[in-house]
């Protein structure tokens, strides 16, 4: 195991994965994440991918992208990719999270603090890769933690554990990085020209690594992922106390959510704050009323709100 605090990541190797889905079931297992087992209880996406997208109960999903090969005997290759929190570097999430809920370690993971999330979902909106994800059934959010319980028991992750063919490996970053980059090599030299490795600079630096054997277009990953440009935004409005925050939050989530178009996110958060206490609601409704009459003085003197 690496050394307390030394950056940890996962390692996956897209050439090595066989898509038995294996590293999922062991995600639910491990985390106690209820799954839908009726006869259609899952929408049928047309792929082996399933369930189709990450939710509040799923924090890893393995996708299925097919691409042509060229090879008459074999015409597709799986593009088999993988989804869930990468443990960026430049955290969107954990500079827009304001009631402490989200938490950069020295080790690199993003965790995850059920009992502080006030169910806001900026930090759905601030990641480049749409990983946190709202829970209808207790109001918060929920996203990889990198297995950061086991880890502060020697253990490697679960997803890690389970997979037969290690196409996911776990140890120091540096060292991942190494293995990574001479797979890429190697792929390279077997003429898989768009073959990378990709993480080592994205959003920082991420903590979950890809060997990409087809380059990182066919899997459906971003080029040069950035934070949303609200994060900037958010921080600058960080001296409010936890709860009034999440009030903030809330109370201009619905302009905001609804430019960029986010209709679902509005009604999430409407949820979320049915289940504060009236005590919280009125001192939210006060620090709000506070932040914008702040704003509109700023705004008429011509300097920024602190
Ligand atoms: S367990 Fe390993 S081989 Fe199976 S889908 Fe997950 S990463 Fe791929
Ligand atoms: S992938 Fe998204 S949720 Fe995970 S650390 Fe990066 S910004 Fe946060
Ligand atoms: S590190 Fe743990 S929480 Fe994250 S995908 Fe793997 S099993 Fe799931």
């Amino acid at each position: 195991m690496p050394e307390k605090n030394k950056e940890v990541a996962i390692l996956f190797d897209s050439s090595h994965c066989t898509g038995c889905k294996g590293c999922q079931v062991a995600c639910k297992q491990w985390n106690m994440l209820p799954s839908k087992m009726g006869l259609n209880d899952n929408e049928f996406t047309g792929s082996l991918q399933g369930p189709g997208d990450l939710g509040g109960d799923t924090r890893l999903v393995m996708t299925f992208d097919e691409k042509p090969s060229g090879n008459k005997l074999q015409p597709i290759h799986w593009a088999i990719g993988r989804r869930s929190c990468f443990h960026c570097t430049d955290a969107g999430c954990v500079a827009i999270c304001s009631s402490g809920a989200l938490k950069k370690n020295d080790n690199g993971v993003v965790s995850f603090d059920t009992e502080k999330c006030n169910g806001c979902t900026y930090c759905q909106s601030a990641c480049p890769f749409d990983v946190p994800r709202f829970r209808d059934t207790d109001g918060k959010i929920d996203k990889c933690t990198l297995c950061l319980d086991r880890l502060e028991e020697g253990q490697v992750p679960a997803c890690v554990k389970t997979c037969q063919p290690e196409a996911l490996k776990f140890g120091p970053r540096e060292e991942m990085l190494e293995i990574g980059r001479k797979r890429v090599e190697f792929l390279k030299a077997k003429g898989f020209d768009k073959a990378e490795l990709y993480g080592e600079k994205e959003m920082g630096g991420l903590h979950i690594l890809h060997v990409l054997k087809f380059g990182h277009e066919a899997y459906g990953l971003p080029t040069d992922p950035k934070p949303n440009s609200m994060v900037g935004v958010m921080q600058a409005m960080k001296p409010v106390t936890a709860v009034g925050t999440a009030a903030v939050v809330a109370g201009l989530a619905v302009s905001f959510l609804a430019a960029m178009g986010y209709r679902r996110q509005e009604v999430s958060i409407e949820e979320a704050k049915k289940s504060w206490t009236p005590e919280q609601r009125a001192k939210a409704d006060r620090e709000v009323a506070e932040l914008l009459k702040k704003e509109a003085a700023s705004k008429s003197t011509g300097t920024n709100a602190q």
